[in-house]
């Protein structure tokens, strides 16, 4: 069988104000990297695209470290023509100061605004472009109406599957060692998984999404 190959990005992106402060979230990477090693141990070929994160990339990984959403956006521009199945796993921040101060900003003001301003969605220009053939897997954290903005997301951005999270039940999600996904596919798939590790999860993320990309 022709090795397949698989783009994943993963943890936060960082997006600059000044050279000592920065706007993020609190991704810790951990969901997007454990599916690299999974990637690896079936097999693939494995071009992670990584956002800053304490994790250590898995030997055998192809592994490119980004800061800012417009990095990441770059980066997968450069890469995602050889990918065959690509997990948008990072967490993209949705804005970005409109300008980033050359110097550290001082603390004269009583108030102070910062403008910001949309970054480039990319799993939705991913969406625009995707080769026939090309399997695009969506993440998307929610707090309510899950599986109704999952479903949207997945048509908004032209995606074959959202594998899709409640951020606001404890002990999963960001952060966290466990995770509790359930993936919407675009043929009208809703496969929930039960709560576990992200490692495990991974691999029944793969099992399940692998197959159906056999043919590309
Ligand atoms: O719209 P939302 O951010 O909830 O969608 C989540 C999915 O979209 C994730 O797969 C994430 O990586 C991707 N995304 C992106 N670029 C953005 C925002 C989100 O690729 N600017």
């Amino acid at each position: 069988m022709i090795k397949r190959t698989i783009l994943i990005t993963a943890g936060p992106t960082q997006e600059p104000l000044d050279p000592v402060r920065y706007l993020t979230n609190h991704s810790s990477g951990k969901m997007g990297y454990a599916i690299a090693r999974a990637a690896l141990l079936q097999g693939c070929r494995v071009i992670l695209i990584s956002g800053p994160v304490a994790l250590s990339p898995p030997a055998g990984v192809r592994c490119i470290h980004v800061q800012t959403a417009r990095q990441m956006l770059a980066s997968v521009l450069k890469y995602y023509k050889k990918a065959n199945i690509i997990f948008k796993v990072a967490a993209v921040a949705d804005y970005t100061p409109q300008k980033s101060s050359g110097q550290k900003i001082k603390k004269t003001k009583k108030r102070l605004s910062l403008l910001l301003v949309k970054t480039p969605d990319i799993l939705a220009t991913l969406g625009q472009r995707k080769k026939a053939g090309q399997i695009l897997v969506g993440f998307a954290a929610e707090t309510q109406n899950i599986l109704k903005n999952a479903q949207k997301k997945l048509r908004q951005k032209n995606c074959d599957w959202m594998i899709v999270n409640n951020v606001a039940k404890k002990g999963i999600g960001f952060g966290a060692d466990d995770n509790q996904v359930s993936l919407i596919g675009k043929n009208g798939e809703n496969i929930r998984l039960a709560k576990m590790s992200k490692a495990h999860l991974a691999q029944k993320i793969l099992k399940i999404i692998l197959p159906r990309g056999q043919h590309s």
